[in-house]
């Protein structure tokens, strides 16, 4: 079955603040066009400042509200959502697929499904949220540790899985305890606009989350440095991270950012496995994953047979409009990325790398974000593909002759978020795995592997950010310790 093929007009979305859904007084809506079929699909009103401060004063009301509830309530709000999200599946994922170009069937309707995943397991983790109570070297006294909820969180999210990874925080969020002010991607509003309905549908203590839409520089700006604001959860690009790290400076920061994958195929591993996987790292989501396989580090030997079986793969990518099921690939999301393909592509030709595949936009579609899946060989630790983040569908090839050459060469660039190795030498996998210096390695898998309660984050000294994001691991990164220190002496005062 297909989904609809089109989109039925630009639907306003408002902006949901301190309970109540208003029009933005900054700017005029912001329009905002499919990927995938040009078509106008969103007028998004814009926030100010003034909103921020609306929601956080919101968001502190909500606090005792919410610490009032066990866990185990505000597990039970984590689940509804997860309800709620289910049963509009397919109508969110059509939604993902027109703002953001990914295909419906294959990965729009699996990203609702690890959205409402992630709120199930955020609920679950909650329930088992348990702290110490400690040996005292006094034996006058008891000490103990319980979590509690920072406070009033601002979360900016990305569009390329504009609604798992809001999720992400959210469901966190509200299982611990905290208030949210969330700004999503200018890019895609639809899918913020469904999650939002969803938080109120389960009934959400007023002011637990606001939606503010609104301009980067602004709202975003607001979010990040406004002391209300207590602490920040952002995924986005290493440059967003540093601004808002700056703003929000001493404020508990979460941050997850940018990533460009280093792969590394040893002349032992089992090669079509290596090229199979390696090339669903490039390609899935059009390359817009933070941990796609951007870098393939192949051992001499294998050179020509992994150059070849990339290009045989890329050749089976479908290229096509995302809203049909053969489609494997649809547009790029926006032309800024597009624009970096173009870009990162021309810097490699004109430094010496050769295009084995692709390596332009694709014609005969209805917009200019159709990208060819692009293969090079050729690319030297010198060029952009290596040390900035490309994020569209492509697959670049350096060759190695030996381990430290792989490594250093890996260890190059100054992102370090996931990494992959192949060789069927268990004691090779595991040191190259130790040196490497990214959050995440896989070992016989995609860079772009990853479940989803497991920790995620940037190595540290690398510009992919600080903190762990995942299952628990957001958990316990959205609250905070506290440690009640008992006297239990009798008679002492
Ligand atoms: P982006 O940095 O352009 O935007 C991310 C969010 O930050 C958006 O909501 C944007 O409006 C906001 N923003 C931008 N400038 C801001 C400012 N000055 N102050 C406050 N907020 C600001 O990123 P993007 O293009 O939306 O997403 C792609 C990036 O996200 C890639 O770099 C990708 O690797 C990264 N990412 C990382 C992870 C991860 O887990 N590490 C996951 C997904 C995406």
């Amino acid at each position: 079955m297909e989904a609809a093929e089109s989109i039925a007009g630009p639907r306003r979305v408002r902006l949901f603040v301190a309970d109540d859904w208003v029009d933005g007084v900054g700017a005029e809506p912001l329009r905002v066009t499919s990927p995938a079929t040009g078509e106008e699909i969103a007028l998004v009103e814009q926030g100010t400042r003034a909103d921020v401060a609306r929601a956080i004063e919101a968001a502190t009301g909500a606090l005792e509200p919410l610490a009032r509830m066990t866990a185990f309530e505000r597990g039970g709000l984590c689940h509804r959502i997860a309800d709620r999200l289910l049963e509009r599946r397919e109508e969110i994922a059509r939604d993902i697929t027109a703002e953001q170009g990914k295909p419906f069937r294959s990965q729009a309707l699996p990203e609702v499904d690890v959205a409402a995943e992630m709120f199930r397991d955020a609920a679950e983790s909650a329930r088992r949220l348990d702290s110490a109570v400690h040996p005292s070297s006094d034996p006058a006294k008891r000490v103990l540790t319980i979590r509690q909820a920072r406070g009033v969180y601002g979360i900016i999210t990305p569009w390329n899985f504009p609604l798992a990874i809001p999720s992400e925080y959210l469901s966190a969020g509200l299982a611990t305890g905290n208030a949210m002010v969330w700004k999503p991607s200018e890019w895609t509003p639809l899918s913020a606009w469904h999650l939002m309905r969803c938080f109120l549908d389960a009934g959400v203590p007023e002011g637990t989350l606001s939606l503010v839409l609104g301009a980067p520089d602004e709202v975003g700006d607001e979010v990040a440095g406004n002391p209300g604001i207590v602490a920040i959860g952002l995924t986005g690009s290493s440059r967003t991270g540093e601004l808002v790290a700056r703003r929000a400076a001493g404020k508990p920061m979460l941050l997850e950012l940018g990533g460009n994958g280093p792969t590394i195929i040893f002349d032992d591993a089992d090669v079509a496995k290596a090229i199979r996987q390696t090339a669903f790292g490039s390609f899935e989501n059009a390359g817009q994953i933070c941990n796609s396989t951007e870098r393939i580090l192949v051992h001499a030997r294998l050179h020509d047979e992994v150059v070849a079986g990339l290009v045989d793969e890329a050749a089976k990518v479908r290229l096509g409009s995302p809203f049909e099921d053969e489609t494997t690939m649809g547009p790029v999301a926006n032309e800024p990325t597009a624009a970096k393909m173009d870009s990162h592509l021309e810097d490699a030709r004109e430094r010496g790398a050769e295009i084995v595949f692709g390596g332009a936009r694709a014609g005969g579609f209805p917009t200019s974000l159709y990208y060819e899946p692009t293969v090079l060989d050729g690319v030297t630790t010198a060029m952009r593909l290596n040390v900035e983040e490309t994020f569209g569908p492509v697959a670049p090839v350096l060759t190695f002759s030996d381990e430290d050459e792989a490594l250093a060469w890996a260890n190059s660039a100054p992102f370090g978020l996931n990494g992959s190795v192949f060789t069927r030498d268990i004691g090779r996998a595991l040191r190259v795995a130790e040196k490497l210096q990214t959050g995440t390695v896989n070992i016989n898998e995609t860079s772009a592997y990853w479940q989803p309660h497991t920790p995620a984050g940037g190595f540290t000294g690398k510009k992919s950010g600080m903190g762990r994001i995942g299952g628990i691991y957001t958990l316990l990164e959205m609250t905070q310790v506290k440690t009640i220190t008992i006297d239990i002496e009798e008679g002492s005062s």
